[in-house]
């Protein structure tokens, strides 16, 4: 019974949202902007490209740029990276979009798309060939590797890359009119061919690709390539510091290229910053995806992905994805985060916003022998121990009782200081209780039944409670009231903690990743909304599954334990 007046779930708001700490980025924007240097401006970027869902990477870089806006008074826009017709999905727009909001962050106005910009990036290419900046060249796309040189060799030019602007031009127009098929003409930018920097060795700007796009349909068969696109884009929303992860270091002379070389109406700077790698996890959407078509997980939001519907699903809340991308920081060193720094702000986050009810997972019978049969008390247990004002709700305590099949040992290890015969425990909220024998199964030797008698005088909360000390206090629920329901508990996906550098991830997996068990719950846990967390007493942080429960029928899934296990094992 849940009792009246204890405050929803809903109407609590964890103030947990860390105050940013300083990082090199933030410091640069602070300097940027007492000196000028962006017209007093700021505006960052979020560019997702929507071939996939997004993950607790992509939250990094998500809560930088919107969390820079919001604490300079600047803008962040949300921007599909959509220049690849082949791979883009309106579900993962969709799904992006409502993650982005989910998370906390708000673009107002400012969602565009990369795909709006075809029609300029044609313009300024077409403007980059008159100025003798680019031509179009006609060697294979194996040709062009092979003329390209490699780091200790200089590239060499290709033989048509002097070939009048008039044909550059003619040929670029009739590129977009599908005269050509995939890959027999390339724009290329006319840079470099000994830079040692490869980016710069006449990289191609427009590819030609006879596929439509879910957003320009079939008006366009060339398409522009990512690093000349992104930043036209950039500089046509007149970003000022575009945010990305080091890998595109050695492309930042070509982003500064495009910008300086093209009448673009924005001056906009990349900084790069490093990726977030994250232990026992996979981040790359290529081999996520593959978890997912491959069926080693149960969907883009199985609660054992790293994607944030999957953590969403899992019990994470905004909150803790906050705390967490604000503990790791920002900086420029490759690093692999381990995975407790996420499920400790979980924990932290869960502790102060969720109400504690109890739930006995692996349940074997208890039975108090001088309890009388017809009898039943109202033990009452606070909903939170921090926040008397939350409430209490009461658990009824019958002669027959379920409690966790762990708390109980035949004959106590060292340390053990939970049930065994002749040793006694308190039942949380109720009576130290000493055990007396138990029962097993002829045929398995598990324990069935055990058995213990309550002493009338050490009842919680009454005057002389405490006289009998005990160390152990186990958590219990009355057989009589306590329906059974389903909760699913999970382990890291992966063995071991860099799947990412194996040859292959596969025999990786950890086929105990989840565990579903039959568990006996409070009866106000039926009720449990979507979305409203819960600390189930001793075992951790658990949360109405959203896709599998139906009205009556909740599942549970195991957010956290509550305890890092890991680190101690
Ligand atoms: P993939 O290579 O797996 O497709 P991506 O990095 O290309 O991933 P995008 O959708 O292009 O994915 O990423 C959008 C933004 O999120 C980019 O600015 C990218 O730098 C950033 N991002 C992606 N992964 C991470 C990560 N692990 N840590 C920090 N930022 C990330
Ligand atoms: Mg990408």
């Amino acid at each position: 019974m849940i009792l009246e007046g204890c405050p929803r779930y809903h109407g609590r708001m964890n103030t947990n949202t860390p105050s940013p700490a300083t990082n090199f980025i933030r410091n640069l924007v602070t300097d940027d902007l007492a000196h000028g240097r962006t017209g007093g401006r700021l505006a960052t970027r979020f560019p997702p490209e929507p071939n996939g869902y997004l993950h607790i990477g992509h939250a990094k870089s998500i809560c930088l740029n919107f969390g820079l806006a919001r604490d300079f008074g600047g803008v962040c826009h949300m921007r599909f990276d959509d220049t690849n017709p082949a791979k883009e999905e309106t579900e993962f727009v969709d799904s992006i979009l409502d993650t982005v909001r989910w998370l906390g962050f708000d673009w107002g106005d400012h969602l565009y798309y990369a795909s709006d910009y075809f029609e300029r990036c044609y313009g300024y290419a077409a403007k980059l060939i008159e100025d003798g900046k680019a031509f179009v060249d006609q060697l294979s796309a194996e040709e062009i590797r092979a003329y390209r040189g490699n780091l200790t060799e200089p590239g060499r030019e290709s033989p048509w890359r002097n070939r009048p602007v008039s044909e550059s031009l003619d040929l670029f127009r009739r590129m977009r009119a599908g005269e050509f098929r995939d890959g027999q003409l390339v724009l290329r930018a006319r840079i470099d061919m000994a830079s040692p920097n490869l980016n710069l060795r006449d990289p191609a700007l427009y590819r030609i690709r006879h596929v439509p796009h879910w957003r320009t349909g079939t008006t366009w068969c060339i398409y522009p390539m990512y690093d000349y696109a992104h930043a036209v884009s950039d500089a046509e929303e007149r970003i000022t510091h575009s945010l990305c992860t080091l890998e595109f270091e050695d492309h930042r002379p070509l982003y500064d290229w495009v910008v300086e070389n093209t009448p673009v109406p924005g001056r906009p700077h990349q900084y790069e910053f490093s990726r977030l790698n994250l232990s026992y996890t996979l981040m790359s959407k290529r081999k996520l995806l593959e978890l997912v078509q491959e069926g080693h997980v149960r969907g883009w939001d199985d609660p054992r992905m790293p994607t944030l519907v999957g953590l969403r699903r899992r019990g994470y809340t905004p909150e803790a994805i906050r705390l967490f991308c604000e503990r790791i920081g920002i900086s420029k060193a490759d690093s692999v985060i381990e995975l407790g720094v996420l499920e400790d702000c979980l924990r932290s986050d869960l502790n102060e916003r969720s109400h504690r009810r109890v739930a006995v997972l692996d349940p074997v019978r208890l039975v108090l022998e001088n309890f009388p049969e017809d009898r039943s008390e109202e033990c009452l247990a606070p909903n939170h121990p921090h926040h008397p004002e939350w409430g209490q709700r009461s658990l009824r305590l019958t002669r027959e009782l379920v409690i966790e099949r762990d708390d109980f040992m035949e004959v106590p290890a060292k340390g053990f200081f939970r049930l065994s015969p002749g040793k006694s425990v308190r039942l949380r909220y109720a009576y130290v209780v000493t055990c007396t024998r138990f029962d097993t199964d002829p045929v398995s030797g598990k324990v069935t039944t055990v058995y213990a008698t309550y002493d009338p005088e050490t009842r919680s909360g009454t005057p002389g409670a405490d006289a009998v000390k005990v160390k152990g206090n186990i958590h219990w629920l009355s057989t009589t009231e306590a329906p059974e329901v389903e909760v699913r508990l999970y382990e890291r996906l992966f063995l071991t903690p860099n799947p990412a550098v194996e040859a292959d991830y596969r025999p990786l997996l950890n086929p105990e990743s989840v565990r579903v068990v039959a568990a006996r719950v409070e009866p106000g846990l039926i009720g449990a909304l979507s979305g409203e967390a819960y600390q189930f007493e001793r075992t951790g942080y658990f949360i109405r599954d959203a896709v599998d429960s139906s009205p009556g029928h909740p599942v549970f899934n195991r957010a956290v334990t509550l305890r890092d296990t890991w680190a101690r094992s």
